[in-house]
């Protein structure tokens, strides 16, 4: 779930993600994020790149330390992406007061009150869009949830199907020169049988959310 911090630039505490980024490794999400944030004070933009990322250049820039301009480039840059984190600070919700928050409409909490929107997100990774997560605040019981816009359920159908086809396929016409070669391919099937499973019940998942917080309209 995504935080308000306060802005380095203007001083508010009203800086907001308006698009994530998933890392990928081999072809899986690692959990590793890129954040982007945007001031609704003074719209100055914030990046906060993955601190595994800042590390890796922080190894590095002392790696490097004895080329000194290589490793004065990644210390540098490390600084410079860390510095992000630390002038930019989470603040609590309940301080703010009068910020312009996402105008966006409402939806129904699951005890029945009211729940306005509190961030938009865009999810991706490099330049493929995966949908819109509107995030949710119930002010009466202060559950939290999030729901999907029609691309990312739709992705996220797509990316069960495609996986479900693709392992099917290893499974049921195995290849490879030999029988133990052509076994541990289908191992790989059944993993990526495994992976639509994950992804048909977050599909279900995001389905579900719409339906329980139907929008409310004033
Ligand atoms: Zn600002
Ligand atoms: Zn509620």
């Amino acid at each position: 779930m995504t935080a308000v911090r306060r802005c380095v630039q203007c001083k508010a505490a009203a800086l907001f993600v308006v698009r994530e980024w998933q890392h990928k490794a081999l072809g899986l999400f690692t959990g590793v994020k890129t954040f982007e944030l945007e001031c609704q004070n003074c719209r100055a933009r914030v990046v906060l790149h993955p601190w595994t990322e800042i590390n890796v250049e922080r190894v590095f820039a002392f790696v490097f330390m004895p080329a000194l301009f290589p490793g004065l480039f990644f210390w540098l840059r490390a600084r410079k992406k860390a510095r992000a984190w630390t002038e930019n600070p989470i603040v609590e919700r309940s301080s703010i007061e009068g910020i312009a928050q996402p105008r966006e409409p409402s939806r129904r909490c699951e005890c029945s009150a009211i729940a306005t929107c509190v961030a938009v997100v865009k999810e991706g990774r490099l330049t493929l869009p995966l949908g819109t997560r509107h995030e949710y605040q119930c002010p009466v019981c202060t559950a939290r949830f999030a729901v999907h816009d029609a691309w990312g359920i739709v992705f996220m159908s797509f990316a069960a199907a495609v996986l479900a086809a693709v392992g099917l396929l290893v499974i049921l016409v195995p290849s490879g020169p030999t029988a133990e070669i052509q076994a541990s391919n289908q191992g790989f099937g059944v993993a990526f049988l495994a992976f639509s499973a994950f992804a048909a019940l977050l599909f279900a998942w995001r389905v579900r959310q719409r339906l329980t917080h139907p929008l409310v309209t004033p």
